[in-house]
């Protein structure tokens, strides 16, 4: 594996833990052949409530046995400290040396919210039990998270995260580059020089977008909402649609200082492999 010169841009793949056999060797084949663009690790995510635990593990150590870094996600919500301290064990006596930290969402008929109650408060404890032995992830949302009583509120509870200890941010998806940018100078002007890369979201089927989004506060501009449903069932028209657009928003927050990409590729090839062709990014 080439390794990466410290001002290089930072490029990562996420994936969901697989709970079938099928999906395991699926998620093999993808990762095996984004492995060949050289990423700087992997994502694996892990549902809230901990109900993913023992698949992102494997997951993560799977692609690290690939000589990849892989950062599991780490959720608090309804988690024990002790569920945490074990975790974070687990992890270090495997050789991971990243993590994606959350707050999670708390299960559907899962009333307690555990001994966590923020993202913020789960980075303190890492630094705490673990010094310096994670390099910390945490979510920003450019377009305000869905909960937030304001977007200065969010902006508030998203800097906690930073204080806390956070190494880098991994934002949302986002259709509307503007929204990127703002939130960035909003750093910027608070002083917060952390490494803020912009998540991307291929476009390969509307129906699922606009549902997803829904849930996830992600919009969907209404032009595009409109492009989209203007392409009624004919998928390929969607996708090639699609690819441009997202290029291009790539492209365009490349060009404008974003420090690298971090796409949420759904556990599929084609449609990440796609954007990174078109934007003739380099393997090195
Ligand atoms: C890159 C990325 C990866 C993700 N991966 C996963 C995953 O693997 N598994 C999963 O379940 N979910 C995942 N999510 C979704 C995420 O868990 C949800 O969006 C969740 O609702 C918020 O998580 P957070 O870590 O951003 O929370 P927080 O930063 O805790 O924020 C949650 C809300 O609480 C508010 N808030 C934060 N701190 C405080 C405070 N101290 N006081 C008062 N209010 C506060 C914020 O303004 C916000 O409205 C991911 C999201 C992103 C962007």
């Amino acid at each position: 594996m080439p390794s990466k010169t410290h001002d290089s841009p930072l490029f990562s793949f996420e994936f969901f833990p697989p709970k079938t056999e099928v999906g395991v060797e699926n998620l093999n084949f993808v990762q095996q052949q984004l492995a060949k663009l050289n990423p700087d690790f992997f994502s694996v995510t892990f549902g809230a409530g901990g109900t993913t635990r023992d698949n992102t593990f494997d997951a993560v150590v799977n692609i690290q046995k690939t000589g990849f870094s892989a950062a599991p996600h780490l959720s608090c919500v309804a988690s024990t400290q002790q569920n945490i301290r074990d975790i974070l064990k687990s992890y270090q006596d495997n050789g991971i040396s990243k993590i994606v930290a959350l707050r999670g969402d708390l299960p559907s008929g899962m009333m307690s919210a555990g001994e966590f109650r923020y993202a913020n408060e789960l980075v303190q404890f890492i630094r705490e039990e673990t010094g310096e032995q994670f390099q910390i992830h945490v979510a920003a949302y450019p377009e305000v998270h869905p909960q937030a009583a304001s977007a200065a509120e969010d902006f508030k509870n998203f800097k906690r995260k930073v204080d806390a200890g956070a190494d880098a941010v991994i934002t949302q998806y986002f259709y509307n580059a503007d929204a990127y940018f703002y939130f960035v100078d909003n750093c910027e002007k608070q002083g917060i020089e952390i490494p803020i890369v912009p998540g991307i979201m291929p476009i390969t089927n509307y129906s699922q977008l606009f549902r997803f989004s829904d849930m996830c506060g992600a919009d969907i501009p209404r032009w595009l909402r409109k492009r989209l449903e203007g392409f009624g069932d004919d998928t390929q028209s969607i996708q090639a649609f699609g690819l441009d657009m997202v290029s291009d928003l790539c492209q365009r927050l490349l060009d404008n200082g974003a420090p690298g990409l971090h796409f949420y590729t759904m556990n599929k090839l084609e449609p990440t492999l796609a954007i990174w062709e078109s934007l003739g990014l380099s393997k090195e």
